[in-house]
């Protein structure tokens, strides 16, 4: 590659709120256009914005995961412009002032990119174009829907990094119960700003702004595309223009939107109806207090205290009601590595083809973490002990009695065995030959037929010994 992309991310997050962040309108995805609007949120003149406070304490949770400081004050602005779906003519947002400010998140390969803000704003509506009839329809159910927006430095250089970044900036605010961070309703989006430089230069070039990119794949794929468009144009020997531009997916490219507005462009003012918001040090000291442990500390316990591959790791953090089962699992049972395979994957499995939440599952920690120690124990196999979950998972139901009336308890007596396989060898003269004569494939094949003539509470290792013997 001849250039170096530089890359800033401007990426708005939705604020898990009842209602709206000045009005009292519920805070809900989809519906029937225009049936959550009031006079407030849509922008009728003498209306008073009424500010939430659990939009403020979001914000702030949304710094703390981050690492910003959270600011003891912060305050309002209008920024204003004017287009269909924005019915006060103004977005009321924080320039001046935002709430969180310097912050950071550490990426792949162990560099940190650098948080600039993170503020509070309104969301607009959204247009509905209709191609058929010609005309654009205006839906304001978005519009005074709570957002953060964070911004960071222009600190990155690979699309990886973006990736990781957005990754890691989803969970974090699922976490803290920011954000559900759905990026295919647009729950969280990503303005990705990029520019390209020679190498060795350490001069910025003139940015893109490609806005609102709505999946991790996206991201990538857009930042591929700019990096190549922008690189000739200067190739050509032309210069990259500033503006905003959007990406299709159908296309993989990119198409110019507008030029890019400056600060000045809105002329920005104070917002005049809303007293600014001020924190004290037992109030921010609370919300850290109440804040869960987020998902990198988790993955730091995990690999490190736990000694668990990062794979496993990375897996059970995706998700946090998963990680939170598994972490009230060893805590009765600190099988780490076997709880987390058992997690990973019978029960895993059975969650995706159900479709079903870890919230709604029918059986609590102390029953999983009392399968692992039956398994680890040697009281069933570890076939038996899939088994057993996929009971529990469908009926729900204690491992210790599912095991008994299914015959699963394993049978370390190995008495009873020798008469098994004396009529398995005697029943497959055939294969018992052609292992003797040197095929040592069918050994699985004849242990299979003890397995299931010696039923399911046989114990494979005693099954397996006395196989090798006797087939000398
Ligand atoms: P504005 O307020 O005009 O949008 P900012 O300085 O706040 O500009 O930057 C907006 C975003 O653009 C930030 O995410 C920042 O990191 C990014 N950015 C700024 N300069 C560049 C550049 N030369 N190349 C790529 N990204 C940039
Ligand atoms: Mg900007
Ligand atoms: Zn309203």
């Amino acid at each position: 590659m001849r250039y170096q992309p530089v890359i800033g991310l401007e990426i708005h997050a939705e604020l898990l709120t009842d209602s709206k962040v000045f009005c009292t309108c519920q805070n809900e995805f989809g519906g029937s256009e225009n049936t959550r609007v009031c006079p407030r949120c849509s922008g009728m003149p003498g209306t008073l914005p009424l500010l939430n406070q659990n939009a403020v304490k979001l914000a702030a949770r949304a710094g703390i995961a981050t690492d910003c400081t959270v600011n003891k004050y912060s305050a309002f602005d209008r920024k204003n412009y004017f287009y269909p779906d924005l019915p006060k003519a103004y977005q009321i947002t924080q320039f001046e002032s935002p709430i969180c400010t310097n912050g950071h998140i550490t990426v792949v390969g162990g560099k940190d990119i650098r948080i600039n803000r993170i503020h509070i704003e309104e969301d607009a509506g959204k247009l509905v174009h209709d191609d058929y009839e010609g005309v654009s329809l205006a839906d304001y159910n978005r519009c005074g829907v709570p957002l953060i927006e964070i911004v960071t430095e222009p600190d990155f250089r690979t699309i990886e990094e973006v990736q990781d970044f957005v990754e890691q900036i989803a969970l974090r605010l699922k976490y803290a119960g920011v954000c559900d961070a759905r990026m295919e309703q647009g729950s969280l989006r990503v303005d990705v700003n990029i520019s390209i430089m020679p190498i060795g230069s350490d001069v910025f070039g003139t940015r893109a702004e490609i806005k609102n990119l709505n999946s991790v794949k996206a991201i990538g794929r857009a930042i591929a595309y700019e990096i190549e468009r922008q690189s000739e144009i200067l190739d050509n020997g032309g210069t990259v223009v500033q503006e905003t531009r959007r990406f299709n997916d159908n296309h993989g490219n990119t198409k110019a939107l507008r030029s890019k507005e400056e600060a000045h462009d809105y002329r920005y003012f104070p917002e005049p109806d809303i007293p600014p918001v001020l924190f004290t040090d037992e109030e921010l000291e609370e919300i850290v207090n109440s804040m869960p442990e987020m998902p990198q500390k988790r993955f730091a316990r995990y690999t490190k205290a736990y000694g668990l591959p990062s794979d496993d790791a990375s897996l059970i953090i995706s998700n946090k009601d998963f990680s939170d089962f598994y972490d009230e699992t060893v805590k009765i049972n600190p099988d780490y590595k076997q709880v987390s395979n058992l997690m990973l994957g019978e029960l895993l499995r059975n969650l995706n083809d159900s479709g079903t939440a870890v919230t709604d599952l029918k059986f609590a920690p102390t029953d999983l973490a009392k399968l692992v120690e039956m398994s680890s124990g040697g009281t069933v196999s570890k076939n038996a002990a899939k088994d057993i979950l996929k009971i529990m998972f469908d009926n729900g139901g204690k491992p210790e009695e599912i095991a008994k009336e299914n015959g699963f308890i394993m049978d370390n007596d190995a008495s009873g065995l020798e008469a098994v396989i004396d009529k398995v060898i005697a029943d497959n003269a055939d294969s018992v030959e052609s292992y003797k004569s040197g095929n040592a494939k069918v050994f699985g094949f004849i242990m299979g037929q003890a397995m299931r003539l010696a039923g399911k509470g046989a114990n494979p290792k005693l099954i397996k010994d006395l196989l090798t013997e006797k087939l000398k």
